[in-house]
């Protein structure tokens, strides 16, 4: 469904992504691997077209996204075109919900608003949208939920409430950049059971990135490992996780918590 070819980034004379390639398939998981600042975010914002105006793109790169035997470079779209493919076919969660929830709107609110933005409903049927999608995210008390604000939920409900967010436009691809860091362990493990349900139930591509490869063993398929803005390894997770052959690989491997 998203094919990505040769992406090189770089902020001023900074490479921050060297040549990356890879794909994922309709329904696949692919885990993104590697530690802090070796590119995993600014691979996943080049999908959605959200880079800060300051990265590069050289040229030869290319985001094919492959839709109903179409194929779109996303590279290509204006700032429009790239809003729409974000509202309805690709979503992502962001590692700190504080930083995608407007703390001074209630939660129901923001929700309803994104669908609305997208999506041509009444007031009424979005509203009945959000506790649906607050249901199947399995908050406690949806009614609750809705009417409150970020800062009277805990982390992991807030984290919830980015999930519903994501999933209303029933994306085809959901990108989840660090998801439950923010979480204690418990909250985590559930976290990314639901996140994998999801994505089961409704068949969507994910790309998941998480410093913890075992994390990315639990909840996909195929993974790619990066290091300072290159792909040093890649293929399928329970090889890579039995028999790492780089290195660095082994490294991130021994060093697990
Ligand atoms: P982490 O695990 O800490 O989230 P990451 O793998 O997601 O790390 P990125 O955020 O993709 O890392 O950053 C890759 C590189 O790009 C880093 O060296 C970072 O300093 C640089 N970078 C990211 N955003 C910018 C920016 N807006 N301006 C300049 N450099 C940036
Ligand atoms: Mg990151």
């Amino acid at each position: 469904i998203i094919e990505v070819k040769n992406l090189t980034v770089s902020f001023g004379e900074k490479q921050v992504l060297n040549n990356i390639n890879f794909k994922v398939q309709q329904g696949e998981t692919l885990g993104i691997v590697g530690e802090s600042g070796s590119g995993k975010s600014i691979t996943s914002l080049a999908i959605m077209g959200l880079l800060s105006p300051l990265a590069k793109i050289h040229a030869g790169s290319e985001i094919l996204f492959h839709q109903n035997g179409s194929t779109i470079n996303l590279l290509e779209l204006d700032t429009n075109e790239i809003r729409k493919i974000r509202g309805n076919d690709i979503a992502m969660i962001f590692q700190e919900p504080m930083t995608s929830l407007n703390p001074s709107l209630r939660c129901g609110e923001q929700v309803e608003e994104s669908i609305l933005l997208h999506q041509k409903l009444s007031k009424t049927e979005a509203k009945a949208k959000v506790i649906s999608l607050f249901e199947k995210v399995k908050l406690p008390n949806p009614e609750r939920v809705y009417k409150a604000y970020p800062h009277e939920l805990s982390g992991g409900q807030k984290q919830r409430v980015m999930i519903a967010m994501a999933i209303a436009c029933e994306p085809k691809l959901l990108i989840a950049d660090e998801p439950t860091t923010a979480l204690d362990v418990t909250v985590q493990k559930a976290t990314l059971d639901l996140l994998k349900e999801l994505q089961q139930e409704e068949n969507m591509s994910m790309i998941f990135i998480s410093h913890d490869l075992g994390v990315i063993a639990n909840v996909c398929e195929e993974v790619l490992v990066m290091f300072r803005g290159d792909v040093v390894e890649q293929g399928n997770v329970t090889d890579i996780f039995n028999n790492p052959k780089e290195n660095y690989t082994k490294g991130l491997i021994a060093c697990r918590p």
